[in-house]
C-alpha cells in the first residue's frame, strides 16, 4: 500500500520513510505542502497520508480541511485517511487537526511502536474502503464491472477520447439463444456459462481495454483508441473465441452477436450506446454470430 509522508525536515522524513519501507509499505515523499497536495490530488493518489503541520506551502489543517471539501463535492473520490504529525502535543491544537479532517495524530518525537499500530489501523479502514468499492464497482457473478460502474468507465473514456482527441468505440456482445442453456442445463449451468464467457472476453481484449456486465447475458466493451475498423477486429476476434470451443465440459455450443459504434464527438452516452445496441439488433437480425455496425 501506498503512502505518503509530507514532511519538511529532512531527518525526519527520511526516518519516516525508512520505517515504513520496513513494514511493507511503498512511500513518496514530499518536502513541502504544495508538492504534498499535489501528489494526495493526483491520479494514482495514496490514500494514507502522514502530514506535517507546519510546512512551507499549505500547512498541514490546511490540506486536510481542503481535501475533505474536495471528497465532499467530487461525490465519488476515494477517502483518504490522513495522520497528522505534530510537534504540538497540546490539546487545543491536536482537536484544531482532527476537526481540520485529520483521522489520526502523532506527536514528534514519535515512538516507532506507536506509528507503525496507527499506520497499521489507517490501512484497516483503507483496505475496508477498497473491499466494500470492489463489491459496489463489480458483478458478484462474473467480477466485471457491473452496469454502473461500466457507465462510469463509458463518461471517463469519452472525456478522454476528447481530451486527447483519440477515436473511442464500444461493442455490445449479447450471447445467442443463452435462454435455450438455461432450459436445457439448468441455471446453475448457465451461470457457468456466463462466467466462463466473461473470462474469453476479457482473454481476448487488449489490456487497457474495459468490460463490463451491461445485462443478463450482455457485455459492454470499451475499446480507446479504437477505430471502428480495429473494433471490429477486436469485436470478431471475441465472437471467434465463444464460437470455437465448446463451453461447461464440452456439451455446450454457443455464438455471440455483436455491435460496434465509434463514438461522434456531437453524440450524448446513450445515443453512444443506443448506436451499439442499433448494431447488435441488426448482428442479430441477420442471422446472429456475426459482428454489425
Ligand atoms: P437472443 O439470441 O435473441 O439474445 O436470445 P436469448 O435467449 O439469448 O435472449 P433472451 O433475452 O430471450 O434470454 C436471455 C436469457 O439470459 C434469459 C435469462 O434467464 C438469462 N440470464 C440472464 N441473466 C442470467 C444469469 O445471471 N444467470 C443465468 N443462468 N441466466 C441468465
Ligand atoms: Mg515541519
Ligand atoms: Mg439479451
Ligand atoms: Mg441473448
Amino acid at each position: 500500500m501506498k503512502v505518503l509522508v509530507a514532511e519538511d525536515d529532512v531527518t525526519s522524513r527520511f526516518m519516516l520513510q525508512s520505517l515504513l519501507q520496513k513494514w511493507g509499505y511503498e512511500v513518496l515523499t514530499a518536502a513541502d505542502g504544495d508538492e504534498a497536495w499535489h501528489i494526495l490530488t493526483g491520479e494514482e493518489a495514496p490514500k494514507l497520508a502522514i502530514i506535517d503541520w507546519l510546512m512551507s506551502g499549505l500547512e498541514g489543517p490546511e490540506i486536510c480541511r481542503r481535501l475533505r471539501e474536495r471528497e465532499q463535492t467530487k461525490g465519488n473520490s476515494i477517502y483518504t485517511y490522513l495522520i497528522m504529525l505534530t510537534v504540538r502535543d497540546e490539546k487545543k491544537h491536536i482537536l484544531t487537526g482532527l476537526e481540520a479532517g485529520a483521522d489520526d495524530y502523532i506527536t514528534k518525537p514519535f515512538d516507532a511502536q506507536e506509528l507503525h499500530l496507527r499506520v497499521g489501523a489507517g490501512k484497516r479502514i483503507v483496505d475496508l474502503q477498497e473491499a466494500l468499492r470492489f463489491h459496489a464497482d463489480h458483478d458478484t457473478l462474473t467480477g466485471l464491472l457491473n452496469r454502473r460502474a461500466v457507465f462510469e468507465h463509458l463518461e471517463i473514456e469519452i472525456a478522454r477520447s476528447e481530451r486527447e482527441d483519440h477515436p473511442l468505440s464500444i461493442a455490445l456482445l449479447d450471447l445467442d439463444h443463452f435462454k435455450q442453456v438455461n432450459d436445457t442445463y439448468g441455471h446453475l449451468i448457465g451461470d457457468e456459462v456466463l462466467r466462463d464467457a466473461s473470462s474469453r472476453i476479457v482473454q481476448q481484449v487488449r489490456r487497457y481495454d474495459v468490460v463490463g456486465r451491461y445485462g443478463g447475458e450482455e457485455f459492454l466493451l470499451i475499446l480507446p483508441g479504437a477505430s471502428r475498423d480495429e473494433a471490429f477486429k477486436i469485436a470478431e476476434r471475441v465472437r471467434e473465441k465463444i464460437v470455437s470451443c465448446p463451453f461447461s465440459s464440452g456439451e455446450i455450443f454457443l455464438s455471440a452477436s455483436l455491435g460496434v459504434a465509434l463514438y461522434n464527438k456531437a453524440s450524448s452516452v446513450d445515443e453512444f450506446i443506443f448506436a451499439a445496441d442499433t448494431a447488435l439488433y441488426r448482428a442479430k437480425k441477420n442471422g446472429r454470430n456475426q459482428t454489425s455496425f
